[in-house]
């Protein structure tokens, strides 16, 4: 999603703030612009497009002065346009303000404030925070009280930096991101801590309800209703600033190719996390599990595996869903949720629900330091590091890994996993793209595809089919086996491809019909397996290995075909369009 970013200091600040708009670049965007103040003048220069195109088109790095802020903005309100981007300017051109979020009442704040003769240039719902701002410091005077009866009059869920023309910042947080980043004479304000790992890994992770104002003087702590909070600051793991792409063509590629390392570190940090969470899930009347994208896809992979080898019952609910189901929560039980940057706004709506209803937090989620991370009651980390690419990849199967570990504590015949053996059989995968490669030319122009999966492998035919329509922006499905004759048959022809997941387990023959049903359509076959077989017109080998391994080899496969795909497609496999890392909105 999109990224603020806020710096003040004695550095020159617009340079430092495209670097860290340029960091944050994952988020997804889709166009930025930097304000800075020098001399009591606000400067401010916006555009579409990603941050080195708009910078080499306007220079967004050449704006005088110490302080300033920066935006990539993923537009919810108001087209893609230069006027749309942000930063916002105030009518009076004494304030701009920089926004992540979604303003709920802005129509009637604009009205009001057109009304007062407040001008308007842009469609966003954000610029009524600029003018607002303005209204009010002319009404105060101050800082402080400007910022505590601007939060009181918006509603939505928000992170705003706004830059005064004599160089005050200030910065408040509901429901968004915001962290401050504490370098030895200077501050940064970032959605991100990529966005000043560079500078400094001391961090303020702002609570909920809270603003910050900096100025010569002082940095100061308030809530909104004026009162002074603490903080404490936070180191945060180097790791988080070894986000580059290193050798590889892409960060999807390189996080494909770190899998067979991150599944062994799965829930490492938090080991006895894994320990208390079984404990929970035991004594627990009801277990709801909840996620996105995904993460909802591990849910249900979790689902099945809990029930198969722990016969424990577990309700899986998608986090945008559970409002609307939210009366069958039932209260005193526990919400698993699962989330690779822990700020996802739908699932934090979900746990606000289920705490609501008593339930205790448990998750499952790569930034330990995240929104969701500070709403649980126990963490399990994924511990894969960043994830920059926004097709989740290495954080799906670490997730995998932790259910898995969840399980094996849980179940009556202690089952053996074998992660050293899994990490193999990701490597056999990965050594040998060529064929793969291949496969993925075949792909190219069409417009259909298809991934059939039975049991544990259908929830990964889900996710196949997630990975195929992100990376190659082709209409891709997952087809639950049993059901091809209810229905799916019909769509099959020689124009489609279909993807059988088909590795010898007991699901294998079953599926092995399907494949021919479908072949008999005239579909082309791909088949996942590690078994040959003449229906298959490409075959994907998988090494051979045991029942809870093999979807993890499937999903390798599928992550590598989707990322060649793409390559053939021409498609930026990092940031697949209209799409956000971590969607913070709603
Ligand atoms: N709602 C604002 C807009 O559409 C901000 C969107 C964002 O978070 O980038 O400009």
């Amino acid at each position: 999603m999109c990224s603020i970013i806020g710096y003040y200091g004695n550095k020159i600040a617009a340079p430092i703030i495209v670097k860290g708009l340029k960091r944050m670049e994952y988020r997804g965007y889709d166009s930025v612009g930097v304000a800075t103040e020098s001399n009591n003048q606000i400067e401010l220069k916006k555009g579409v497009g990603k941050v080195q195109e708009v910078n080499s088109k306007v220079q967004l790095d050449t704006l005088p002065g110490k302080i300033g802020i920066g935006h990539t903005r993923w537009a919810t309100h108001g087209k893609v346009t230069d006027v749309n981007a942000h930063p916002h300017p105030s009518s009076s051109g004494k304030l701009a303000i920089v926004h992540n979020g979604i303003i709920d009442n802005f129509e009637e704040l604009k009205k009001q404030l057109e009304k007062e003769g407040y001008i308007f240039k842009s469609e966003t719902d954000s610029e009524v925070i600029a003018n607002l701002l303005q209204k009010n410091y002319e009404a105060t005077g101050d800082v402080k009280e400007t910022i505590m009866k601007t939060v009181s009059e918006i509603k939505g869920h928000y992170a705003f930096v706004a830059m005064f023309e004599n160089g005050q910042l200030a910065a408040a947080r509901f429901h968004e991101p915001l962290i401050i980043g504490v370098g030895q004479d200077d501050f940064f304000l970032s959605s991100d801590v990529l966005g000043f790992i560079e500078y400094t890994d001391d961090a303020i992770y702002m609570e909920n309800g809270n603003f910050v104002i900096l100025d010569k003087n002082k940095f100061q702590m308030s809530d909104f209703s004026g009162k002074h909070v603490g903080y404490a600051i936070t180191k945060v793991s180097k790791e988080f600033g070894d986000a580059y792409k290193g050798d590889y063509a892409h960060f999807t590629l390189k996080e494909i190719y770190e899998q067979p390392t991150t599944i062994l570190k799965a829930g490492e940090k938090t080991k006895d996390a894994v320990e208390k969470v079984a404990d929970h899930i035991k004594h627990a009347k009801n277990i709801y599990m909840t996620g996105s994208g995904t993460s909802y896809n591990s849910a249900l992979i979790a689902k099945q595996i809990l029930s198969k080898f722990a016969k424990i019952r577990v309700e899986t609910i998608m986090s945008s869903e559970l409002q609307f189901s939210s009366d069958s929560i039932e209260k005193n039980s526990i919400l698993i949720a699962i989330s690779q940057s822990g700020e996802s706004a739908d699932v934090l709506e979900a746990v606000k629900i289920a705490k609501k209803a008593n339930c205790k937090i448990i998750s499952i989620v790569n930034l330990t330091a995240s929104s969701l991370a500070r709403e649980s009651d126990i963490i399990i980390g994924l511990n894969c590091g960043p994830e920059i690419g926004v097709a989740a990849t290495k954080s799906f199967t670490s997730q995998l890994a932790i259910i898995y570990k969840m399980v094996q504590k849980l179940s009556d015949d202690k089952i053996e996993i074998d992660f050293n053996k899994i990490s193999e059989s990701i490597l056999k995968i990965l050594e040998n793209p060529t064929k793969i490669q291949q496969i993925a030319k075949e792909l190219k122009n069409i417009s259909d595809i298809y991934v059939l999966g039975r049991g544990i492998h259908y929830p990964i035919a889900i996710e196949a089919a997630l990975k195929l329509k992100e990376l190659t922006y082709i209409h891709a499905e997952g087809i639950p086996g049993g059901e091809l004759k209810h229905g799916p048959l019909a769509l099959m022809d020689s124009n489609v491809f279909v993807i059988i997941i088909n590795p010898n387990d007991s699901t294998y023959s079953d599926t092995l019909t399907s494949a021919r049903e479908i072949k008999a359509r005239g579909a082309k076959i791909i088949g996942i397996s590690d078994v040959k077989s003449n229906v298959y017109d490409y075959h994907i080998e998988i090494p051979e290995t045991d029942e809870l391994s093999y979807p993890i080899s499937e999903i390798i496969a599928i992550q590598m075909l989707s990322y060649y795909a793409a390559i053939e497609k021409d498609t930026d496999p990092d940031y697949p369009r209209n799409l956000a890392k971590s969607v913070t909105v709603k």
